[in-house]
């Protein structure tokens, strides 16, 4: 028994098994805010980090810090911190890397919010911001020889599900001293490990897979330990902590991590082909499908697919609306991810800041649907399309 334990074994234990007491099997929530040391010397050794230890919550909490190892784990990764929200993560990060007079090269296809930082925040502190086609390789290759301090990668991506050659474009950047940094959120660990691909740093919105249950929001950063100690110490100063509550939340999603993604997966591919055959159906996006733009990437970089995926309709927004309100098994909200499906129109979600126009511009259908297949199962999802799509 000296190999290394398997994903499914590291969801359920990894971070946690030296932290349980009084014969408890579930992890305590430790709600206080600080630590206290009766022996002075002690308490100076640990705010100075000469012993393990915790001095108060907004540094480091004992329920929190076991989130952080088990990610830290299923990611082989050197180090992990974690945050309040996954944009607190993302943005945290990029703050503590990027400096006045840098440049970031990043694809166009990030999620909303990443985006806005890179358009609406980075240049207020003179960082120049270089947005490449998602699909273009060549490009971002270029743009990165160009000059380039950070890449910042997603894939798949928010909403047409494009896939970025992770290994490819971080064995260049790192010929050209960039950091490589990549949004794993929609595949996870169980599906995709981007350190193993030659990133720097992963980083995620708990708040989706992870958690798996949209009852708890929360981000994290994994990867080599000199730059996740600077991003971690970015944090303790800023202050967009992960709460005990939510990180214990998250743990408890984490143990069914690989069981959920193996069911989303089957769920995904199903629904995909059933979708893909449909005649009402313009598109489907889907990684795991052969049609796929980026198909074979997608077959080399992950080991399942996922349960994300989006598809258009042949005609306007009028049939979205027939369709979503139609669905029985799905809920219309914002956000993916989660144990029951979730479904949404970018045109009203993700991007409904953008004008049709610019919508057109970024390849977004105006008859898209984003659908993040839940772990129901496969034959009662594909019944209720059908039955909303019959309606069309
Ligand atoms: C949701 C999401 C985020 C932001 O996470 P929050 O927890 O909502 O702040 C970042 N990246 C991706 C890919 C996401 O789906």
């Amino acid at each position: 028994m000296n190999e290394t334990p398997h994903a499914g074994t590291e969801s359920v234990w990894a971070g946690e098994e030296h932290l349980f007491s009084e014969g408890a099997i579930t992890l305590p929530i430790f709600n206080s805010v600080t630590f206290g040391y009766d022996d002075m010397n002690e308490w100076n050794d640990v705010a100075l980090g000469k012993r393990k230890g915790h001095i108060y919550s907004r540094n480091t909490n004992p329920t929190v810090r076991p989130l952080e190892e088990k990610i830290r784990i299923l990611d082989g990764g050197e180090e992990a911190t974690s945050f309040s929200t996954g944009m607190a993560a993302i943005s945290n990060t990029l703050f503590t890397l990027l400096k006045p007079g840098d440049r970031v090269v990043a694809i166009k296809d990030t999620y909303g919010g990443t985006n806005k930082i890179f358009i609406e925040f980075l240049p207020r502190l003179n960082v120049e911001v270089c947005l490449c086609d998602t699909s273009d390789f060549e490009t971002i290759e270029q743009e990165v020889k160009n000059g380039c301090n950070v890449l910042y990668l997603e894939t798949p991506t928010n909403p047409t599900l494009k896939i970025v050659d992770v290994e490819r474009l971080a064995t260049m950047a790192h010929a050209h001293g960039a950091i490589v940094v990549v949004d794993n959120t929609f595949a996870t660990p169980i599906n995709q490990r981007p350190l193993s691909l030659g990133a720097d740093l992963v980083v995620y919105s708990a708040t989706k897979y992870l958690n798996g249950h949209s009852d708890a929001m929360g981000g994290l950063v994994v990867g080599k330990k000199e730059l996740v100690d600077r991003i971690h110490h970015y944090r303790e100063i800023t202050g967009a902590t992960l709460h005990a509550q939510s990180a214990y939340m998250i743990l408890r999603g984490m143990k069914t991590l690989e069981l959920r993604i193996q069911r989303h997966n089957e769920n995904g591919m199903k629904i995909a082909n059933y979708l893909a055959q449909h005649p009402k159906v313009d598109q489907v996006f889907y990684p795991g499908l052969e049609t796929h733009l980026n198909h074979d990437i997608a077959k080399k970089q992950m080991r399942g697919f996922g349960g994300m995926m989006s598809f258009s309709l042949k005609g306007g927004f009028n049939k979205v609306i027939t369709v979503l309100e139609s669905l029985k098994f799905a809920h219309k909200a914002a956000s993916l991810g989660s144990v029951g499906t979730l479904v949404g129109p970018p045109r009203t979600t993700s991007h409904v800041e953008l004008s049709e126009q610019e919508r057109a511009n970024a390849s977004i259908p105006e008859s898209l649907i984003r659908y993040s297949a839940g772990i129901e199962n496969a034959d009662d999802l594909i019944a209720d399309m059908e039955q909303a799509l019959a309606r069309v």
